[in-house]
């Protein structure tokens, strides 16, 4: 069976190097808030191009630490795309914040910015921009549609959880927003071997108030000033090996998007893929939209390819919140997608030969109907 992922591949294909890394954090005696942390937050920001990288415990963290940054409190409302996952209605349900589910576009499954603007409303303090699958979400366009809205206010944040390396022009994702928030759980496009996550911004005054809340609220030492402050670190030995694998990160990402672009070309009719043009993804996941879901996936675990539905649940119907406070507009493409969509496997170590096989089997697809 070819996995959805293969995570183990990627660490021996970098071990001598993670495993010295590793040892020499170990050996420094510090272990929080070291040289790693320290060295990586500087080789993160640089790639990205944003003044400030803020190191968290992890992705969960980073939003709800960038929500609160940002003046969102109990009561008040955040524009999110209800596919995204999960995590940002996470997130503001810690806060107490009130979800407003907006639509995607289609082909990327990015929030639709018109339908976003369209939900607003003067409780609303933030919009959450997902960049799902490795997509590039829509930011500037965004931020031109709430000054015209007369909604400047508005904070925009980036989850970048699925989009490390995303680029739009010159720019990267996570330089875009107000704030962007990262996770470097191990199957991202870039993978701690553990948890971790950071908060990135351009702004002094957001890095200032992220960096208060991550440590206690503490200012200084033993002084509480933030009142939602909390703790929420990244261990050194995580950092110092996210350093090593940013390294790699471009190249990673190439192999994923010459994976995507082996599919396009297998695909048959009535079959697209959810994803950008060029460099605006970054192949995080390779979601297959289909015309029926359920006879491509036994044709496919039959062939011997394993796949997956990220998510199955929109946020607004999940369990544990649909009987919460939220808001919804219409969701027509989301509620269409979520029937549709299967993820196929997509990683950097995959081989030729899996690629191959997993292209056999696409084209083998039965056709619509
Ligand atoms: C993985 C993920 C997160 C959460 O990250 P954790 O580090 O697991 O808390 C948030 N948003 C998106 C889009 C993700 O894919």
């Amino acid at each position: 069976m070819i996995q959805i992922n293969e995570p183990a591949r990627e660490y021996a294909a970098l071990a001598p190097s993670i495993e010295a890394a590793v040892l020499a954090s170990l050996r420094t005696g510090r272990w929080l808030f070291g040289e790693a942390t320290e060295g990586f937050a500087r080789d993160f920001a640089e790639y990205l191009g944003v003044n400030h990288v803020l190191p968290v415990a992890n992705g969960t963290d980073a939003l709800e630490l960038a929500l609160r940054a940002v003046g969102v409190g109990a009561g008040d409302e955040v524009i999110t795309a209800a596919n995204a996952g999960g995590y940002t209605s996470i997130a503001c349900r810690l806060i107490g914040a009130i979800p407003v589910y907006a639509d995607v576009v289609s082909p990327t499954m990015t929030l639709d910015s018109q339908d976003a603007v369209a939900l607003l409303s003067s409780r609303v303090k933030a919009v959450v921009v997902t960049h799902l699958y490795g997509n590039l979400g829509e930011v500037e366009g965004l931020r031109v549609l709430l000054e015209a809205a007369g909604r400047a206010d508005i904070a925009i944040i980036e989850d970048c959880a699925q989009a490390h390396g995303a680029r739009a022009g010159d720019r990267r994702a996570g330089s875009l927003g107000d704030l962007s928030t990262f996770s470097f759980y191990p199957s991202k496009n870039l993978g701690a071997l553990g948890d971790g996550g950071a908060v990135v911004t351009n702004r002094d005054d957001l890095a200032h108030q992220v960096r208060l809340l991550r440590q206690y609220g503490w200012e200084p030492r033993y002084r509480n000033v933030a009142a939602y402050g909390r703790n929420s670190r990244i261990d050194e030995v995580q950092a110092a090996v996210l350093r090593i694998k940013l390294e790699h990160l471009d190249a990673m990402n190439g192999a994923r998007r010459k994976i995507l672009q082996a599919y396009r070309n297998a695909l048959p009719e009535g079959f697209r893929l959810c994803v950008a043009e060029g460099e605006a993804t970054v192949g995080h996941l390779a979601v297959l939209l289909c015309p029926s879901r359920d006879s491509a996936r036994s044709h496919l675990n039959e062939m011997g390819v394993q796949t997956d539905i990220h998510y199955p649940t929109l946020d607004p119907d999940q369990p544990a919140w649909c009987d919460l406070p939220m808001r919804c507009g219409p969701l027509s493409n989301a509620r269409l997608a979520v029937e549709r969509i299967l993820t196929l496997p997509c990683f950097p170590h995959m081989t030729e030969d899996e690629i191959a096989k997993v292209c056999e089997a696409l084209r083998s697809l039965p056709p619509a109907g």
